[in-house]
């Protein structure tokens, strides 16, 4: 085992940091939540040597898991989103997988970008960029399960501490581990009163998403 293959969080943070995925600050959403980051990790993505060794490391995680590496190469990454392509396919080229697949939000429902018929599919390994609340990937491996496809492995590059690290698979006993290279405490202020940057007077930023 060489554990220097797969960069630390500090590390990670530095690239995120680096590339403006990762800002600090003090920003506000339209819910009227304020934080004092903000993540948009497309912007790691957009370089290929940042997205090469973030996806890389993910895939050396992946790896790790049993039931992943004697899988391959007959294996399924599966994006929860569109924001998580860019992580797909950088992922699926780490690891040789073969098949690749997003599912986007259409009125509220997830479902799958590509036509796919049940039995297609080849063993699932869902990655996203980032996993804030481990609604996007709950809700995928749901859709993956309706197909009848097995999950074996889930991931994000980064991944709130409030957010569940395990998730349960319907009809599995073991639930599936949630990997990521970052655990990062993410810190929410309901509203402006409660903003510890508000009451510092940092200027606010407003962000959509
Ligand atoms: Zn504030």
């Amino acid at each position: 085992m060489m554990p220097q293959l797969i960069p630390g969080s500090e590390q990670v943070m530095g690239m995120l940091k680096k590339t403006g995925a990762f800002r600090e600050g003090h920003f506000v959403y339209p819910s009227g939540q304020h934080t004092p980051h903000y993540f948009q990790m497309p912007l790691a993505f957009r370089y290929y040597d940042t997205a090469r060794v973030l996806a890389v490391a993910l895939s050396r995680k992946l790896r790790l898991e049993k039931e992943v590496s004697s899988a391959l190469p007959k294996l399924s990454i599966i994006s929860p989103s569109p924001g998580g392509i860019p992580v797909a396919f950088a992922v699926r080229e780490a690891l040789t997988a073969d098949q690749i697949y997003w599912a986007e939000r259409e009125e509220g429902k997830r479902m799958f970008r590509q036509y796919v018929n049940a039995g297609e599919v080849s063993p699932a390994v869902i990655v996203d960029d980032i996993s804030r609340s481990g609604e996007a990937i709950a809700d995928t491996v749901k859709l993956v399960r309706e197909m009848g496809t097995k999950i074996i492995g889930c991931g994000a590059i980064v991944r709130f501490k409030g957010s569940p690290d395990h998730i349960e698979i319907p009809g599995e006993d073991d639930p599936v581990p949630i990997l990521s290279l970052v655990e990062f405490d993410a810190k929410w202020y309901d509203d402006a009163a409660a903003c510890a940057e508000c009451k510092k007077g940092v200027p606010e930023e407003h962000v959509r998403f």
